[in-house]
């Protein structure tokens, strides 16, 4: 059983705490006991999951050493998911964070983009 990091607790203003907790519907196509996978409603790669944390963090900015479970589990289940959905040939996993970083939503999550191939540097 992981300490719970620090944070805050689930805002009822965050829509991936409303996602959590079942208020907003999303098609889990993976659950455990730190996070949630389902598919971004605007896909940008044929599969484009986000996986979420149960626990709400606002962004990787706020990550501290008390986290480190926590983000590895979120790794780990990225791993676990795109061998689930057959991406053999690759994947990427983007964090974006904060304005600059292009990160729309307030709450920690990763990007699984997968199915074409990706191009470097990104947009
Ligand atoms: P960010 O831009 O913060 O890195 O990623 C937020 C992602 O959440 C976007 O790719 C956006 O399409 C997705 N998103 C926004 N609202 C919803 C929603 O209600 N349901 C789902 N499944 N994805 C959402
Ligand atoms: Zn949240």
């Amino acid at each position: 059983m992981m300490k719970i990091p620090p944070g805050n607790l689930a805002s009822s203003e965050c829509l991936f705490c409303k996602i959590v907790a079942g208020d907003i519907p999303a098609n889990r196509v993976y659950e455990d006991e730190f996070c949630i996978g389902f598919p971004d409603i605007n896909p940008q790669a044929p599969t484009h999951l986000l996986i979420v944390p149960k626990h709400h963090i606002t962004s990787i900015a706020k990550a501290e050493a008390g986290h480190a479970a926590l983000l590895g589990s979120l790794m780990s289940a990225a791993a676990e998911i795109a061998r689930g959905e057959k991406l053999s040939k690759g994947y990427r996993i983007v964090v974006n964070t904060g304005d600059d970083g292009g990160q729309t939503v307030n709450h920690l999550h990763l990007h699984l983009l997968g199915g074409r191939h990706m191009n470097w540097p990104p947009g």
